[in-house]
């Protein structure tokens, strides 16, 4: 099959295999170059493993420090005539290189809301692993089946108290417009505290604890956002900003349960604005992220996931180092995006964009060039024309 992408709004309905992997092995080399991350975790569970900053850290863990990995997603294989998801291939080329390198490496593909995902991993750790000394919970989903009611709850992004207007931009069309986003109401603010809060992840932690397969001193962390001004009503002060309260509650809970388990302890990491298929759902956030990639390319202080979770790795949790927290208990790997200099030239550029101007005025190119590698296209040394083997299995 010849697979070329097909951006369709936010999502591109194509992905890459040969591509996926070079993305992949991108990562992996910026990890290897920066040397290897002393008293790095052993045995690690990845909840949401396969794209974005869950499959960076799972790489940061590898690759940094020759961790076991246990990896969790739910993505889509490839269909008779229809490419797979690019975290199906992400996972599939993580777990070669991993594997090459003798590195333990397994995957469950599935609903990590489920009773049925908890269990089956369960089994693998106790089978192949042994106790976990990290978990890393980075889920982004946009509903999920509670498991003890059968309920569907279903997430959204929408301000809480008033209707929203920003600027947004379409980032394939290249159109910047206004949006208003009307304010939602108690149950779909609760419906997204349910999907993307802290209770599944204190499912995770209870049935691992439950099990007796959590380290002594073991560490968890799940990952949050808390971004500019200019993104509050729809992010920090909007539903999602609601679900991502009760995940700092979530880590709040298990933290103090793993203090009393070989002191061990949780955290959020607020890490910074990215490209990623959570983000780019998210309206008025991608003119954002392109606005800060302009200027944060200039100041020489721009990252991808993988620079961010091994920063995160290499100077907060191992080689040496202890978390250092905000006041209210966060690690913030956002801190140089929230620099001031940095937040001020955003500000300075956001009420000046428009269509006409907006490839002058942010890094709407380097946007688009990190989208479409999520899916694979666009890397170094891939024929794109030519011919490629779609179906892929998962091992
Ligand atoms: P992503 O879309 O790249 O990754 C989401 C992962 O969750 C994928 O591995 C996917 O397969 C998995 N997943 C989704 N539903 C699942 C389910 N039901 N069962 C099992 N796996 C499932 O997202 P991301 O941007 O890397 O986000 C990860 C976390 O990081 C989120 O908590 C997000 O809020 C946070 N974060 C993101 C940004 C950003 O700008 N992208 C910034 C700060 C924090």
């Amino acid at each position: 099959m010849i697979i070329k992408p097909k951006v369709r709004g936010f999502v591109c309905v194509t992905a890459h295999p040969t591509g996926c992997a070079a993305h992949v092995q991108e990562q992996i080399d910026y990890v290897k170059a920066k040397g290897p991350i002393q008293g790095g975790p052993r045995n690690v569970l990845v909840i949401g493993s396969s794209t974005g900053y869950g499959l960076a850290s799972r790489i940061a863990a590898a690759f940094g420090s020759g961790a076991k990995t246990l990896g969790i997603f739910f993505e889509r294989p490839s269909e008779d005539d229809r490419p797979a998801t690019p975290g199906w291939y992400n996972s599939i080329a993580f777990t070669n290189a991993a594997r090459a390198a003798g590195l333990y490496a397994a995957n469950l593909n599935g609903d990590a809301f489920s009773d049925d995902i908890k269990q089956q991993a369960l089994a693998l750790i106790a089978r192949d692993m042994g106790p976990i000394d990290l978990v890393v919970y980075s889920l982004a989903s946009p509903r999920r089946t509670h498991p003890k009611t059968g309920v569907v709850h279903k997430s959204t992004l929408q301000p809480l108290a008033a209707a929203y207007t920003n600027k947004t931009v379409d980032t394939d069309k290249g159109i910047v417009s206004e949006v208003t986003i009307e304010p939602a109401d108690e149950a779909a603010t609760a419906d997204t505290v349910a999907v993307m809060g802290g209770e599944d992840w204190e499912m995770w932690m209870d049935a691992l604890a439950g099990a007796n397969l959590l380290a002594p001193g073991a560490t968890a962390m799940a990952y949050s956002y808390i971004g500019p001004v200019h993104t509050w009503p729809i992010y920090k002060d909007g539903t999602i900003g609601r679900a991502k309260l009760d995940l700092e509650r979530a880590a709040r809970a298990i933290d103090a349960k793993l203090k009393a388990h070989g002191n061990g302890q949780a955290f959020i990491s607020v890490n910074k604005a990215l490209v990623t298929q959570a983000s780019s759902a998210i309206p008025v956030v991608p003119l954002y992220i392109s606005i800060l990639y302009r200027v944060m390319k200039e100041m020489g202080i721009h990252e991808g996931c993988i620079e961010q979770m091994q920063r995160l790795f290499a100077t907060h949790l191992y080689n040496g180092n202890t978390p250092r927290f905000d006041s209210e208990g966060r690690v913030r790997v956002d801190d140089w995006e929230m620099r001031p200099d940095v937040q001020a030239k955003v500000s300075a550029i956001w009420p000046q964009v428009t269509t006409e101007n907006l490839a002058q005025l942010t890094d709407i190119a380097g946007y688009r060039t990190e989208f479409l590698k999520l899916f694979g296209f666009g890397l170094p040394g891939i024929n794109y024309d030519a011919d490629v083997e779609p179906h892929v299995p998962l091992t």
